[in-house]
């Protein structure tokens, strides 16, 4: 891939400790923008800093903006991977359409990440669980404060060293399922990647928070009444021996993780069933045990076990509260999958080199 490198004067110093989520940035970032003439120019990897923005660019308006998440990870042969960046790469074309922004190509979106993740090889961290998180996202930057389709476009990749999600073993987490607000509707943008989604649900968030849960569980947007999914993860649920899991029709993100699980759960040999789950049927099935594990899944933590739901002042507990024996092999079977412990099957795992 050709692209210009512009050096910085110095490197930052690498973060001691506790890495956390989101909270340091390498040296480098990579951009090009995008004008309806030219196509995608300025191809360059930069120092990591400040993008000035004029008070009228449309993006701080109307928010055409999309993004994208994955990791780059230390693998224990002691090259460097990704995990499926092709399907992030579909992902973010799908994105592009709804939003009317301008698609990147699949192989240029997964060379800028590896021209990137190349040169910011000293920040992937080597500590068990440890990783490098790729944020590559576009957002409108004509300067106008006239409502249409931009014209012009920004695409920037950012790179965050991130810690061990559970350095201290998978803990369940409470849930607080929403019935008043909603996230995504039939027509809507709830299977796109996009801010002005994370922006909608923020409310249910903070409401979740302050009755003490940590995430929220979204209903359908017509009915409020079958479970979508869970905050940044898609949701999954074990009852009777069956993996039920929202389908992918439109108002639910279709993960990388939920794809990479569900191969997963048809190895082992569980039924999966993709279908419209009521919320009062998973509350009965919880009531009655029938309900064996609950889980989300996404990038960030993998997999996050459900151990209390929260639904109209009633509250049940998932497994007593305990993470499930399904829930720590699925964690097991795919983290070793990406740190390349084990053998690459399913040709998930790709090299940067
Ligand atoms: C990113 C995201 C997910 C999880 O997708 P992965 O590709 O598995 O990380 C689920 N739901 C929403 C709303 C998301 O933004």
């Amino acid at each position: 891939m050709k692209y210009e490198f512009i050096k910085r004067e110095n490197l930052k110093e690498k973060p001691h400790g506790e890495l956390g989520f989101g909270k340091y940035f390498t040296d480098y970032m990579f951009s090009m923008d995008y004008t309806d003439q030219v196509g995608w120019h300025d191809v360059k990897i930069l120092p990591y800093g400040d993008v000035n923005l004029n008070p009228a660019t449309m993006v701080l308006h109307y928010a055409q903006e999309t993004f994208e998440g994955l990791k780059a990870y230390r693998g224990a042969d002691g090259k460097v991977y990704l995990f499926r960046p092709e399907m992030n790469a579909r992902r973010f074309i799908n994105s592009n359409k709804r939003m009317c922004m301008p698609i990147v190509p699949e192989d240029l979106f997964i060379g800028a990440i590896e021209e990137l993740v190349k040169v910011e090889e000293a920040w992937i961290p080597e500590k068990e669980g440890e990783s490098l998180y790729i944020r590559p996202f576009m957002f409108a930057n004509e300067t106008s404060v006239g409502v249409h389709v931009a014209k012009t476009y920004k695409f920037l990749i950012i790179a965050s060293p991130v810690g061990a999600y559970y350095p201290q073993g998978i803990d369940p987490v409470k849930i607080y399922v929403e019935d008043e607000y909603v996230r995504a509707s039939p027509g809507g943008t709830g299977f796109v990647k996009c801010g002005g989604n994370y922006a909608a649900s923020l409310i249910g968030q903070a409401k979740a928070e302050e009755l003490g849960y940590t995430q929220v569980l979204w209903l359908d947007g017509v009915h409020r009444r079958y479970v979508e999914e869970v905050g940044s993860m898609n949701a999954m649920f074990v009852i009777d021996g069956k993996v039920i899991t929202a389908p992918i029709e439109g108002t639910v993100l279709p993960g990388v993780t939920r794809d990479s699980i569900l191969k997963l759960l048809e190895e082992y040999g569980y039924e999966v069933v993709e279908k419209h789950l009521s919320i009062d049927e998973l509350i009965e099935a919880a009531r009655s045990k029938k309900l064996t594990e609950a889980f989300g899944t996404g990038t960030a933590a993998v997999i996050s076990p459900i151990g209390e739901l929260y639904y109209k002042g009633e509250k049940v507990q998932v497994n007593d509260f305990k993470t499930g024996n399904l829930t720590h092999r699925l964690y097991k079977d795919l983290t070793d999958i990406q740190w390349a412990k084990v053998e690459d099957k399913y040709a998930w795992r790709r090299e940067v080199k």
